[in-house]
Formats: structure tokens, C-alpha cells, sequence
């Protein structure tokens, strides 16, 4: 990839600040623009003297212009289940008339574009593990709906924004991922098992905890993005990791790698939450020579610090 000067949406959020870190590190002058509705700035804090990073503090839903820019990477949205549900509206704006926004810049100034997009696009899935064909099974109306289908409205912006104006697009197709940075209070299983683990509250398992998901470490998953970035496929890529467990095993670990004498607890299980997840990375194994190398227990281990430092400062990290 040509280096030369990135936008990316949502810069200050979870993902968005890892994948400023990646682009600076391979040369790229980085425009982030976050509305900070979710992002933090403190995920920046260590680039606070980088020269050729820029910030700007904007939503994306109201008209912006950063001047010419060589990629788009559109990050913006809230991400976790309590987040989306908390700011529903802005979340479906974000999707929709955002994403329009991003497209516009990567139409007006040539520029390639990759899009976060989601497993929840498939929805509470029938078909295992879930490939790039399979078209998803979401309800609609149901809670999940305002990030769901935003999500598939975004996917399908994108491919027309290739079909009609012919703009250079991507699209990652992101699985749980996890790692440093992650808000603790966010409402995410490994935040929250971390989090309860660490303060010797009880671990949270909604429903039974035999639904299933499979964790990515973080720098697996931007690693997917650049290689990505990098290539020449303009349709839905499965970024994440197959190894699925299920969340009871989730939270085994996490409480193998405290040493936390937390118990666990179950609660209701929330409506329409997917009782299986795991992607078939056969496409970017194929296509971008891609897989991840991280596992959960090392990813957990490498994430433990950050828990242990959140937790420890929780009144100056929200
Ligand atoms: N979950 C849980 N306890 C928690 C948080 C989440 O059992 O404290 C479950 C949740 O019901 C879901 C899975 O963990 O089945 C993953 O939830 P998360 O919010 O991390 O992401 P999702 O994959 O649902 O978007």
C-alpha cells in the first residue's frame, strides 16, 4: 500500500486507535474524526506529540471535509450491545447517513475505502460456521436491530457505491475481538469478566453460558484489516477468529488467569442474542494469506495488564 494520509472514523475508538497505531507505524500521515459519543480520547494519549496525526472532533452524520485524504477507513459506530441499545439513533445514523458521508470523501478525492462491518450481520445464525455466502438470519424490529441492520444498510451503500460511482471498497466482517483499550464498563463479556475478576465480584453469565463465540486479540484482527486494505476484494471478508468457545469457558479462563475467587452468576440471557458464533476464514486464509495467531488464553494474558490498570483508575478512564 502507498503510504500517504488516512481518514479514519472513529479513530478514538477501540479499534479505530489501534489501527491509527498501525498506520502511523507503516508511514501514514492519520485524520482521525470521532464524535467521542463512544470514542475516548484517552486512547490517543500516547500519540499526543505524533506530528502526523490530526483530530478532529465531529459526527460523521453532519457534513465534514478533511481535505484530500488516499483511504477511508469508516470505524465509526457504537459497537457493544450496551452501547447501541443506550444510543440506538445515533447508531443507525452513524451506519447510514455516516457511512454516505465516508463514501462521499473516498468518491470526491479517488480515494480507497474500507468499511468495519460486523458478524451480526448474520444475525443469530443457523448456518455454522458462518461464511461470507450465508445472507444471515436477524430479526428485524428486535433490539439488536438498530446495529444489525444499519450494519447490513452499510454493506449494501458500500457495494452500491462501487456499483454506481466505482469507488475502491472493502468490507471487514469484524467477529468479537478483544484486547487493551476495550472501555470496562462497555457491557462486553471479556471487559466485564475482567473487571468482575478483578474486583471480586461475581462473573455476570447470561442465560446458561452455553452460546458461543470466538475471540480475535486485537492485533490479529488489525493485522486482517491492513492485509485487507492492502488487497483488490470488493465484497464481505470474515475477519476474526474460529476458535470458539463457549462463554461458560470464557469465563473459566478468565478466572484461571486472575486467580480470582469470584463466583459465577447467571442472569437472563437478552433477547436475541446469538446462540453460536464462529466465522470460516477460508476467504482471507485464501485471499489474504491471513489468519490469526493469537489464542485466548495468551490473548487474555496480553490484555491483563490494561484490566488491572482500568479497574485500578475507573473514575479517570470513562
Ligand atoms: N455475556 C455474558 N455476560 C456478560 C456479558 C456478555 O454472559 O457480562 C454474553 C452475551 O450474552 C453474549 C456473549 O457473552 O452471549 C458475548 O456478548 P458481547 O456483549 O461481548 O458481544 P456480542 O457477541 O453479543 O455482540
Amino acid at each position: 500500500m502507498n503510504q500517504g494520509r488516512a481518514l479514519i472514523t472513529g479513530g478514538a475508538g477501540f479499534l479505530g486507535s489501534h489501527l491509527a497505531d498501525a498506520l502511523l507505524a507503516e508511514g501514514w500521515n492519520v485524520v482521525i474524526v470521532d464524535s467521542l459519543l463512544t470514542g475516548r480520547r484517552s486512547n490517543l494519549a500516547h500519540l499526543e506529540n505524533e506530528a502526523r496525526l490530526e483530530f478532529l472532533e465531529q459526527d460523521i452524520c453532519q457534513p465534514f471535509d478533511v481535505g484530500k485524504v488516499d483511504f477511508v477507513f469508516h470505524f465509526a459506530s457504537p459497537a457493544s450491545p450496551e452501547d447501541y441499545h443506550a444510543h440506538g439513533i445515533e447508531t443507525l445514523q452513524a451506519g447510514s447517513i455516516g457511512t454516505f458521508h465516508a463514501l462521499e470523501i473516498a468518491r470526491k478525492y479517488n480515494a480507497k475505502y474500507l468499511v468495519a462491518s460486523t458478524s451480526e450481520c448474520y444475525g443469530d445464525p443457523l448456518e455454522h460456521p458462518q461464511k461470507e455466502t450465508y445472507w444471515g438470519h436477524v430479526n428485524p424490529v428486535g433490539p439488536r436491530s438498530v446495529y444489525d441492520e444499519v450494519k447490513r444498510f452499510t454493506e449494501a451503500v458500500t457495494v452500491a457505491y462501487r456499483r454506481y460511482h466505482n469507488v475502491d471498497v472493502r468490507i471487514a466482517r469484524i467477529f468479537n475481538t478483544y484486547g487493551p483499550r476495550m472501555q470496562i464498563r462497555d457491557g462486553r463479556v471479556v471487559p466485564n469478566f475482567m473487571r468482575q475478576a478483578l474486583t471480586g465480584e461475581d462473573l455476570t453469565i447470561y442465560g446458561d453460558g452455553s452460546q458461543t463465540r470466538s475471540f480475535c486479540y486485537v492485533s490479529d484482527e488489525i493485522d486482517g484489516f491492513l492485509r485487507l486494505a492492502r488487497s483488490d476484494e470488493h465484497m464481505p471478508v470474515n475477519i476474526g477468529n474460529p476458535n470458539e468457545f463457549t462463554i461458560l469457558q470464557c469465563a473459566q479462563h478468565v478466572l484461571k488467569l486472575t486467580g480470582s475467587a469470584s463466583r459465577i452468576r447467571h442472569e437472563a440471557l437478552p433477547q436475541d442474542d446469538p446462540k453460536q458464533r464462529r466465522p470460516d476464514i477460508t476467504k482471507a486464509r485464501e485471499l489474504l494469506g491471513w489468519e490469526p495467531k493469537i489464542g485466548l488464553e495468551t490473548g487474555l494474558r496480553l490484555s491483563l495488564d490494561y484490566f488491572k490498570n482500568a479497574v485500578a483508575h475507573e473514575s479517570t478512564v470513562r
